[in-house]
């Protein structure tokens, strides 16, 4: 296992479409494993390939105070309702946004050991879950602002010395590969207490 690094804005690889896995080797389970060890250290309750360089759909989740898991070629079901929450990246280092999710998704995957698994999440996993299926799509949370001023900067920013917080970050060009950015999304209630990868 090792911690790789994780790709900021303006990184292009965040704006690129992820390729389904068409077979889940030892070096798709080997990514999975590298991804939960860099997701805990960074630490974020998710994190998708684009943010570690791999085009590839597979997406690690961690919800606070359970085991991690492993979602390959998720797809997102069913959408229901809508909530505000205030919404990080460890992609986007130093900012916080306020942005609308669903309440409730569902989706399906694969995990690691090509077993298929569907799962019907609230709140934070749903936010998660439409947040990594966001970056296998070259979507990030900041597309779904409504306006600048719901974008702000976090106490944690002055720790990035290598991003220049004077301005706005780089949001890169949605959808280079074709893919239409969707606006705006579903929603969910403000009470997220960890930060979606
Ligand atoms: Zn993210």
């Amino acid at each position: 296992m090792a911690v790789l690094q994780i790709r900021v804005v303006p990184d292009p690889v965040l704006r690129r479409k992820a390729r389904p896995v068409k077979v889940i080797d030892e070096a798709v389970r080997r990514l999975a494993c590298d991804m939960i060890e860099t997701m805990q250290a960074a630490p974020g309750v998710g994190l998708a390939a684009n943010q570690v360089g791999v085009l590839l759909r597979v997406v690690t989740l961690q919800m606070p105070d359970e085991d991690p898991f492993v979602m390959i070629n998720p797809v997102i079901t069913h959408r229901e309702g809508t909530r505000t929450v205030e919404e990080g990246c460890l992609s986007v280092p130093g900012y916080v946004g306020s942005i609308e999710r669903s309440v409730l998704v569902r989706a399906r995957f694969i995990d690691e050991r090509s077993g298929k698994h569907r799962v019907e999440a609230r709140e934070l996993l749903a936010q998660a879950i439409e947040h990594e299926i966001d970056h296998l799509n070259g979507i990030l949370y900041l597309d779904h602002l409504k306006s600048h001023e719901d974008l702000r900067q976090t106490v944690a920013a002055h720790e990035h010395e290598d991003v220049d917080f004077s301005k706005p970050p780089d949001l890169g060009v949605a959808g280079a590969d074709g893919l239409a950015v969707q606006a705006g999304a579903m929603g969910v209630p403000s009470s997220t207490t960890g930060t979606p990868g």
